[in-house]
């Protein structure tokens, strides 16, 4: 939105201060955030565009740190029975039956629903490059982190050859658009092999902004095949890809160190089976842990280990998943499951995991995440209490919320607004 607009609300709440500023204002100019303040401080002409929130809570927006938008079409429809292996080759199956309108379907839908509940940045993996034609054309800021499933493939090289083939296909066919950027994600370290790893090693240096995300140490079926080398796992690669080696006695992050392959890691989502060794060599080489509360209730995986992570300094974050292991896109859903399993940590923290951690764990920390001058206008309003002006009261009004936000504005431009006055 060219021009200047200011927004009055009854709370602001940076993520930058611990405490909201109360009867706020912030003024946004050309897509960034220009000043910010105290009602009274405003400085206010014809020429700025005024819009009056009333009994709202302006924060930042919500940063989906792990989705896939293409699975949308798979909600309630392969059920859990307790063996994840299984459950991922029927997600497999399913998704290789689904026409390419069914995909395009789940991604639009994805989109609305993330819009609606507060979401403005999304780090979305794309196995069709679909939701990256979608994600252009939409207003939501987003990577898209392609992925690798090599699993299945006879080499190496032909797989990366095809991969890349399909990468510029895709990227070439859109138009351009700088709130879209990509990123890659190489699906789990036994679903593609060290020689893929050490291919993409050489690729990141040559591509050095790229954000790199993994799934890792997401179930006990992954923990025992990289401590004993066996289970399911290990029948399925010696059935597919029988020439792959792995070592025993490990687990997926100390193999990752292994291969030198730590340091390209941006996003470690899941690391449900995570152990000191593994979270001190995470916070070495200052990667972000995505936890998704929903998907990890739906799987009754192992507890998140939370306190290992924060004590050994790791950011943690959160992401929805996909709706085939969750019900909802909704970030307020995921830190009220949150702040469920984890009451001693403070409503504060758990914002931050959504918003300016997150916004660090992307590499974004100095644009986003925050509202502060200089800041992108990523900007959502929670309606709110009057009466309840104690922050921890806040807090967990805004994470207990379970409806549509009443105001979004990405980069300045208006996504939704309601009940409000402007003049
Ligand atoms: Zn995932």
């Amino acid at each position: 939105m060219k021009g200047k607009i200011i927004l009055f609300s009854k709370y602001l709440l940076t993520m930058h201060q611990r405490k909201p500023i109360e009867d706020a204002f912030v003024l946004i100019q050309d897509g960034r955030i220009l000043q910010i303040g105290k009602r009274e401080g405003a400085l206010i002409s014809k020429s700025i565009r005024r819009l009056e929130l009333k009994n709202t809570m302006l924060m930042p927006g919500f940063i989906n740190t792990h989705c896939h938008l293409e699975y949308g079409f798979l909600k309630n429809r392969v059920k859990y029975r307790g063996n994840f292996r299984n459950w991922l080759r029927e997600i497999g199956e399913c998704s290789r039956q689904a026409t390419r309108a069914t995909v395009h379907q789940s991604v639009q839908q994805g989109i609305q629903q993330s819009l609606l509940y507060g979401t403005t940045t999304i780090c979305d993996t794309s196995s069709t490059g679909i939701s990256y034609q979608l994600l252009k054309n939409s207003p939501l800021r987003s990577i898209v982190l392609f992925e690798l499933l090599e699993i299945g493939e006879a080499s190496s090289i032909g797989y990366w050859m095809k991969f890349q083939d399909k990468l510029k296909t895709i990227i070439h066919a859109s138009s351009t658009n700088s709130n879209v950027q990509w990123g890659l994600s190489p699906h789990t370290p036994f679903t593609v092999s060290s020689d893929i790893l050490k291919i993409l090693e050489k690729f990141s240096i040559k591509h050095q902004n790229l954000l790199v995300s993994m799934h890792i140490s997401e179930s006990r079926e992954e923990k025992n095949f990289f401590k004993m080398g066996t289970g399911s796992i290990q029948k399925r690669i010696s059935k597919l890809n029988p020439q792959w080696r792995f070592p025993k006695s490990t687990t997926s992050i100390q193999y990752l160190n292994r291969l030198g392959w730590l340091p390209k890691l941006d996003l470690a989502v899941h690391v449900n089976t995570g152990n000191h060794q593994d979270f001190w060599l995470i916070s070495k080489n200052r990667i972000a842990v995505v936890h998704c509360p929903g998907s990890h209730s739906y799987f009754k995986h192992p507890k998140f280990p939370y306190s290992r992570a924060r004590k050994s300094g790791v950011l943690v974050c959160i992401g929805t998943d996909s709706l085939a292991s969750n019900q909802s896109l909704s970030l307020f859903r995921e830190m009220y499951l949150f702040q469920k399993c984890y009451p001693t940590v403070t409503g504060f923290d758990i914002l931050a995991m959504v918003t300016s951690r997150a916004a660090q764990a992307i590499g974004k920390g100095n644009i986003l995440g925050q509202i502060r001058p200089g800041f992108l206008a990523d900007i959502i309003g929670i309606p709110v209490s009057s009466q309840n002006d104690a922050p921890d009261q806040l807090y967990n009004e805004v994470i207990q919320y379970s409806k549509a936000v009443s105001f979004s504005m990405i980069q300045g431009e208006l996504q939704m607004r309601e009940s409000l006055s402007s003049f």
